[in-house]
C-alpha cells in the first residue's frame, strides 16, 4: 500500500537515473531525508527539468511506499529557487555545505520540522547576502549540531560546567566541545582558542549580532566544528563542498 503525501521539499542531490529520469535526495518537512525518483525530470519538456536541482526549495507530492527504498514523485512545484545564491560560486559553495550537513547528520525518515524551517530560513538568508557567506554557514552548523544532538555548550565548560570565564584560558575538545584551562590537562585532541573566537562562537550559538572580528574566527570556528563532527559521527571526513571549490 502507498500514500500520497504532499509536503514541502529541500533537494540535497540530484544523480541522472536511465535516460531521462533523476533520483534525488530530498530533506522534507513530513518525511526527513529520503529518496525519489523524478520520472522523465530531464526530459526538456518536463516540468521539472528546471525545478528539481540541488538547493532549491520545493512544494511536492509523492507516493511513500514504506517498502521502497525510493520514493515517486508525483508533482513538484517551486517554492523558491534562490537566484542569488546560484548567481555567486562564494555563496554557491556554502548553501552545498549547508545541504552536505543535512546529508550527513540526519538519518532517513527522520523528521524534524524545526530544522526544515532552519535550512530554509538559512538559504533565504543566504539569498539575500546580507551577511558574509561563512558566517551564516557557522550559524547553521551550531544550529544543527544542536538539533541532532551534539550541541556545543558556549558559556559553561562541558566537562566540569563552570563558566568559561573572560581572561582566562580555554580550549576546544574535539569529542566534548569548549572546555576550561584546568580541564584542558587531562584532555587529548585539544585546540586552544582566545576569547575572540570563544565569543565568536556565542555570536553563532545565540544568533546574535557580529561585531569587530578579526577575520579568522569564521574560518577556525567551521573547522574546529568539523573536527568535532569527525569525531562524533562515523564515516563524516569534512565538508567536501568547502574543499572542492577552492
Ligand atoms: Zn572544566
Amino acid at each position: 500500500m502507498s500514500e500520497i503525501i504532499k509536503t514541502e521539499a529541500v533537494v540535497l542531490s540530484k544523480l541522472n537515473y536511465g535516460d531521462t529520469s533523476s533520483i534525488v535526495s530530498l530533506f522534507t518537512k513530513e518525511d526527513g531525508k529520503f529518496n525519489a525518483i523524478a520520472k522523465g525530470a530531464r526530459s526538456p519538456k518536463s516540468k521539472y527539468s528546471r525545478i528539481i536541482d540541488p538547493v532549491n526549495y520545493l512544494s511536492i507530492v509523492f507516493y511513500k511506499k514504506e517498502s521502497r527504498e525510493v520514493q515517486l514523485i508525483s508533482d513538484a512545484d517551486l517554492i523558491n529557487h534562490y537566484s542569488i545564491i546560484k548567481s555567486d560560486l562564494e555563496i554557491l559553495k556554502y548553501a552545498y555545505a549547508i545541504i552536505e550537513l543535512v546529508k550527513n547528520l540526519m538519518a532517513e525518515h527522520e523528521v524534524n520540522a524545526r530544522l526544515f524551517k532552519g535550512l530554509t530560513r538559512i538559504l533565504s538568508k543566504l539569498n539575500s547576502s546580507k551577511e558574509k557567506p561563512e558566517v551564516l554557514f557557522g550559524r547553521f552548523f551550531m544550529f544543527i549540531l544542536k538539533e541532532v544532538g551534539y550541541e556545543v555548550q558556549t558559556e559553561k565548560c562541558a566537562i566540569c560546567s563552570r563558566t568559561l570565564e573572560k581572561d582566562s584560558s580555554y580550549y576546544f575538545n574535539f569529542e566534548k566541545g569548549l572546555i576550561c584551562g584546568k580541564c584542558q590537562e587531562q584532555a587529548v585532541d585539544i585546540y586552544r582558542i582566545n576569547m575572540e573566537l570563544l565569543q565568536y562562537f556565542r555570536c553563532l550559538k545565540n544568533n546574535e549580532p557580529l561585531e569587530n572580528f578579526s577575520g579568522s574566527e569564521p574560518q577556525r570556528a567551521i573547522e574546529l566544528m568539523e573536527k568535532f563532527v569527525t569525531y562524533h559521527v562515523q564515516g563524516f571526513k569534512g565538508i567536501q563542498s568547502l574543499k572542492s571549490f577552492n
